[in-house]
């Protein structure tokens, strides 16, 4: 254990709150060095919605590379690369009816985050960008100015400018319309609000809490885009690939982004790609202009192919993750229900849900004491005040319910560490 205190960056962060060895995971469940077993609910912050080392695509993968399958190609065509592209398109754009073309940046989500700025940056000769409050982006320069978190922009070291915050769907509670508010700012040409080259959001934001915006909002901020001739990039790095159920996060709330991005779970198995989905009239790059080494993981494809036609060819993980979805929705609201006193709330979609115990560091008491009973759970939001669900969506129910026994233990004790006889209310 010392070799990571004394070796690895002050930096480090997830491996504070679970301070073990891990060694082998499969499916939901990671084990340890010493053959301890955690229920794995962070679930690689999203990066593994279809389970550790799934045995599909990990088939695909190993086979791949047995057969000496290009593993590094810069953006050279590849076989591998030619077969992403085209069930990309047979699977995922044409059955949704839409048309896109598809940008290989760096394989970490914030590059594609920063492709698709630049680029809404280059198409409309503006330099303003929108996005909203508990945002997150990623920690590169163009991302990190669109995100919210003080503690990460601060981490910059400098000026944080070209973006400008607009509140989220309720952020100012639910009696409170933010578009009316947007609307008048962008409306009014003495607003000191310049019009911008894109709005970008996340329609559940992940890191910031959990929070969902509803459809009516979502529409809301794409019609003032096309009124003023902003672009609308939806990062659906977290909660795209089928975290809310449907392979995108938005299908069937009436938006149509001009700019997509997609990360994390798109790799399969974990592995690092990213993805940004352009409408083909936005298209104006130059040859080259955007460039890097790693564009375009080889192995990631065939993962990610695999991981289309294995999930994606017609509705049945769709279903299977709504069925999941109520189990996991039904069990926090008991949860809330059980703890009156603790004023939890609980919101979410599909698979990825926030329950908020919003007295300040008792989310992060759970988290410890639900490390105790072997399972892994983060939390998120501002003061960490969020216990965040993103297990993978392949998760069998057993091991779900299992999971959610263990985190209404972790809730009962810092319960009664803080609520009953001995510690009333601290
Ligand atoms: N956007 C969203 C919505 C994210 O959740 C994240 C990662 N948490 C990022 C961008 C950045 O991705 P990465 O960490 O791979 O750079």
């Amino acid at each position: 254990m010392k070799i990571f205190t004394q070796m690895e960056s002050d930096v480090r962060g997830y491996c504070r709150d679970y301070p073990v060895v891990f060694e082998r995971s499969k499916g939901s469940e990671m084990f340890t060095v010493d053959g301890d077993r955690f229920i794995d609910f962070l679930g690689g912050a999203g990066a593994l919605s279809y389970g550790h080392n799934n045995e599909h695509i990990k088939q695909a993968v190993m086979e791949y590379m047995q057969a000496d399958g290009v593993l590094h190609g810069l953006d050279l065509h590849t076989k591998a690369k030619r077969e992403f592209l085209t069930t990309l398109r047979s699977t995922i754009l044409e059955p949704r009816k839409m048309d896109y073309k598809a940008q290989f940046t760096g394989p970490t989500g914030t590059n594609a985050v920063e492709a698709a700025l630049k680029l809404a940056r280059k198409i409309t000769g503006r330099q303003g960008i929108i996005s909203f409050t508990n945002g997150y982006h990623g920690m590169t320069l163009g991302a990190i100015a669109a995100t919210g978190n003080g503690h990460h922009r601060g981490g910059a070291g400098v000026h944080l400018g070209g973006t400008t915050f607009m509140p989220f769907d309720g952020y100012f509670g639910p009696e409170t319309n933010t578009i009316a508010y947007i609307e008048r700012l962008l409306e009014d040409t003495s607003s000191g609000i310049d019009t911008p080259a894109a709005m970008i959001l996340e329609t559940v934001q992940g890191e910031g809490g959990v929070n969902p915006a509803s459809g009516e909002w979502l529409q809301g901020i794409q019609a003032l885009c096309r009124k003023h001739d902003i672009l609308f990039i939806v990062d659906d790095i977290q909660v795209g690939c089928g975290r809310t159920g449907t392979f995108f996060s938005f299908e069937n709330m009436g938006i149509d982004p001009d700019m997509i991005v997609l990360s994390k779970s798109l790799g399969g198995i974990g592995l690092p790609m990213a993805l940004l989905l352009m409408k083909p009239e936005h298209d104006q790059w130059d040859i080259g202009e955007h460039n890097g080494t790693f564009r375009g993981n080889n192995l990631a494809f065939i993962a990610a192919t695999t991981a289309f036609k294995r999930y994606w060819s017609d509705d049945s993980f769709t279903t299977e993750i709504g069925e999941k979805a109520a189990i996991l929705r039904q069990h926090l609201q008991w949860i809330k229900a059980d703890f009156p006193e603790l004023n939890i709330e609980v919101r979410g979609r599909g698979m990825i849900w926030g329950l908020e115990i919003p007295q300040k560091g008792l989310a992060g008491e759970v988290v410890n004491e639900a490390f105790k009973r072997q399972l892994i759970i983060e939390n998120c939001g501002t003061g960490g005040t969020v216990l965040k669900f993103l297990g993978p969506l392949t998760m069998e129910k057993a091991i779900l319910e299992e999971g959610l026994g263990l985190l209404k233990e972790a809730v009962q004790a810092v319960y009664q560490q803080h609520f009953t006889a001995a510690g009333s209310n601290s």
